[in-house]
Parts: structure tokens; sequence; C-alpha cells
């Protein structure tokens, strides 16, 4: 676009016709890549574009596979459908089981990709490829992978060293997984997502320990840690 506005100036004919085709040119690959924009958004309408899917395959390594109900979120082919730059941390308000079986609920309308139980057991219930309905604002659901805690946002108990050392290591591996710096910007509370009326983590979620936590966690090789 500066190449017409240079050309315009000199009074080259010539000159100012080449520039702008070069102009045109530029503004067609404009609307291309708007267009491929767009249409990357339809995914469902083009065929072959989602990954192949192993059953019971997970993104992180060591964690369990349980489905969630296909009710509870969308099926995507993230990042390359929509960039992943957020995780969204969440408290349960309530035990580990009873998330579980309510992502598994059809009826329930949420849930996140992983729940890390007090002792820090980890179990996938979404691919980290789809858009799981955890954050309650749509484009947050699309960029962000959710990790629910077991516990209550007004009991400090909740919070154990072994989940906290747990989540911190898959949150790692996330950040390494889509290029995203561990830093508060980018690893959120659900309390802070645009338009949202949930509190979790609460006030007892030891932020500064939490990001020092990730900061700190090894790179891990292999299936579910790093891709290269
Ligand atoms: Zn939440």
């Amino acid at each position: 676009m500066g190449e017409t506005t240079r050309a315009a100036g000199d009074g080259d004919r010539r000159l100012g016709r080449r520039a702008l085709l070069v102009g045109g040119a530029a503004a067609a690959v404009g609307s291309a890549v708007l267009a491929r924009e767009t249409l990357s958004h339809l995914w469902w309408r083009l065929p072959g574009v989602d990954k192949p899917r192993v059953a019971g395959a997970v993104d992180y390594r060591g964690a369990r596979w349980v489905a969630a109900s296909p009710a509870n979120y969308r099926r995507a082919d993230r990042p390359d459908d929509y960039p992943v730059d957020r995780v969204v941390v969440h408290v349960t308000q309530g035990g580990y089981a009873s998330a579980v079986k309510a992502f598994q609920d059809p009826s329930h309308g949420a849930a996140a990709h992983y729940v890390v139980r007090e002792d820090g057991r980890i179990t996938q219930l979404v691919r980290e490829l789809d858009v799981a309905f955890h954050a309650g604002n749509r484009q947050y659901n699309e960029r962000s992978v959710g990790i629910e805690h077991e516990g209550f946002v007004a009991d400090a108990s909740s919070f154990t060293d072994a989940m906290y050392a747990a989540s911190a290591r898959l949150t790692a591996a996330i950040c390494r997984r889509y290029g995203m710096p561990a830093d508060r910007e980018h690893i959120i509370g659900h309390v802070e997502v645009p338009g949202t009326d949930h509190t979790d983590p609460g006030r007892f979620w030891d932020w500064e320990r939490y990001i020092r936590l990730v900061r700190a966690a090894p790179a891990r090789r292999g299936p579910g840690g790093e891709r290269p």
C-alpha cells in the first residue's frame, strides 16, 4: 500500500500503473487472507481439516482419559482454526468425582479440558483440539485450555502442594506447546474472563507460587510432553 502512495507522487504514469497493479495484487492477497480467515472458522464445512484422532488419547502424558459429553464442548481443530494463547484456572466448588461426572452429563452444559485432583492426579475430558465450554465466554473458550481444580474457593486447604505441583507441570507443558509465555497475562483465573460472574479460583489460590512453579517445571520429552 505504501508503494502506491510513493508512486503517485513521482508523476511517472508507467511506474504509477505498475504500482497500482502491485497495490491491487496486495489488496487481492489481503482479501484472500481474510477469506481464509473466515473459512477457517467454518471448518465444519471443509473436508479433511480434522486431525486424525486416536480414541482415548490424551494431550498430556500421565493424564487419565474420561470423555466428556459432546454436548459440553465443540469439536474443533485447534490451534489451526483457533490459536490457543490462554490457560484458564478454575476451582470446581465440589469434589473431583462430582466434577468428572458433571462433565460427562450432557445436561451440564460445561466441561473443562482437565480436572486436577487434590492428590495431583490429572484427568483429561476434552481434547485440546476442541473448544470446551468452561469460561462462559465464547472467544475465551475458543482460545484457551481450561483446568479445573478440586476444591472450594473459600477453603484454603483445598489447594494442596501436590495439586499445585501437578497443575503447574500441566500448565507448563501447555505453555510450551503453544508458545505461550508463562505469565499472568496468559495464565488467568476464571474470574478474569470478561463478562463472567464466577469468582474462581478465589483469593486463596496462590498465584505467585503457581507461576513460579510453572516457570520452574522441567521440559518433558516424548508423547504428551513437548512437541519439538
Ligand atoms: Zn470456573
